[in-house]
């Protein structure tokens, strides 16, 4: 099959650095594009809608599953939606670049299984739940109680790392985003 049908999928509790990974990554290696989700949150103040996701109402959202226009979708935090819009893939491919996802542990299984291997999925782990609160904590975005709630789904989500293809531990940022970069390049050469 050739690369433009291809899927890479990086997932990984919030807090573990994932973003900024997912960053550096783009960067370097050429014709990726970042999947846009859907999502029935709040924007916050630096994003922007069709940029950052794609923010509906949870009314829209609805229709739009019972449309069937995600591939998968989730409730990741109480009320909030997040979902993958089957358009985005196309959106992706038929520009000839290879959709990158950064989604939650379960849509990440959910993609993994469509997929299989055709896909490549990535977990990034923190070093610790220490650590991740303390980042979480520093972020500055988080409510004392979407922490705590970000804490205990990172607690639960840490038992899926061994259902990916790679886990990479994002202790060091800069070996861990060469490690990032090294496999995502060997499966695009594949
Ligand atoms: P945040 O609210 O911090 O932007 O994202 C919360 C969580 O939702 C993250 O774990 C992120 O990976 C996940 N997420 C973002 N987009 C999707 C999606 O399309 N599907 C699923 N299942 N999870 C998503």
């Amino acid at each position: 099959m050739s690369s433009h049908k291809k899927i890479i999928i990086i997932t990984a509790p919030s807090g573990s650095g994932k973003t900024t990974l997912i960053r550096n990554l783009m960067n370097v290696v050429d014709n990726l594009s970042f999947s846009i989700s859907a999502c029935t949150r709040q924007p916050r103040a630096n994003e922007q809608d069709g940029k950052d996701y794609y923010f509906f109402t949870e009314e829209r959202f609805k229709e739009l599953m019972a449309e069937e226009a995600f591939l998968e979708w989730e409730m990741v935090y109480e009320g909030k939606y997040y979902g993958t819009l089957r358009s985005e893939l196309d959106r992706i491919w038929n520009t000839g670049e290879t959709p990158l996802f950064d989604i939650d542990v379960q849509g990440a299984v959910n993609l993994q299984q469509q997929f299989e291997d055709n896909s490549l999925s990535i977990f990034i782990q923190p070093p610790s739940i220490q650590e991740l609160q303390r980042r979480l904590e520093s972020r500055g975005t988080e409510t004392d109680e979407s922490v705590a709630e970000r804490v205990s789904k990172a607690v639960s989500e840490q038992e899926f790392a061994s259902k990916f293809d790679t886990v990479i531990i994002n202790d060091d940022l800069e070996e861990a985003t060469e490690k990032l970069i090294h496999i995502v390049k060997d499966f695009l050469s594949e």
